[in-house]
């Protein structure tokens, strides 16, 4: 089975990514994570600059991921900087808390919204993957759940079968139908497709 460091110190994310590459790739966490400055304009610059660095570090493929979440009417925040977002208030619920407020305060009516998660697949510096997921839907007015993280509780995806539940309610349709659990489908797509051809080492 091919193994890959996971670029990232988020137990959640590293959590998630047991459940969906179960059985077919092996991602570990790093025996140590790195303080890696996400100076990238873009996901995938950064999810490269992250996998980059513990490939450096460690010589060892690596796998990171640079998701965030996209509110159509605040287009100057959030996105690439979600992890930043308002760094002030230290939980994650208080910065949902914000973001409704923000949306709420401005009586913008818009609240539709997705997440994107970039995978970057660093096997070696000439042979890099990268693969995109999104997941639609809108910010709700207030938090409900508590088996997600981040901007979760707050994230209402547009399936209708769902019942406006959030994400955070949602664990088993998340594990299938997240951006997340997209950009892996498409990477475990692919290296399904060319695993003969490529570098990955056992
Ligand atoms: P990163 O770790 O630099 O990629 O930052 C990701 C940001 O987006 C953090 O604020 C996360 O909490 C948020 N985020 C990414 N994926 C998810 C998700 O699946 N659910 C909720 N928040 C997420």
């Amino acid at each position: 089975m091919k193994s890959f460091l996971l670029a990232s110190g988020n137990l959640h994310k590293a959590e998630e990514f047991k459940e969906l590459f179960e059985g077919t790739l092996v991602v570990s966490p790093a025996p140590k994570t790195l303080e890696v400055d996400e100076t990238g304009k873009t996901f995938i610059e950064n999810a490269l600059i992250k996998a980059r660095a513990y490939y450096e570090t460690y010589k060892s493929p690596a796998l990171a991921d640079d998701s965030g979440l996209v509110v159509e009417a605040l287009p100057n925040i959030l996105g690439v900087e979600s992890a930043r977002f308002a760094p002030d208030l230290p939980t994650y619920d208080q910065k949902c808390l914000k973001l409704i407020e923000l949306l709420n305060n401005a009586q913008l009516k818009n609240r539709n919204a997705y997440f994107i998660c970039v995978l970057c697949f660093y096997i070696t510096p000439d042979e890099i993957y990268f693969f995109e997921g999104r997941v639609h839907g809108e910010i709700g007015q207030d938090l409900k759940g508590n088996k997600g993280f981040g901007y979760d509780p707050i994230f209402i995806p547009e399936r209708r079968e769902n019942d406006g539940k959030s994400l955070a309610e949602l664990p088993e349709w998340k594990n299938v139908f997240s951006h997340r659990a997209k950009a892996a489908q498409a990477a475990l797509d692919f290296f399904k497709e060319t695993i003969d051809k490529t570098q990955i080492r056992p």
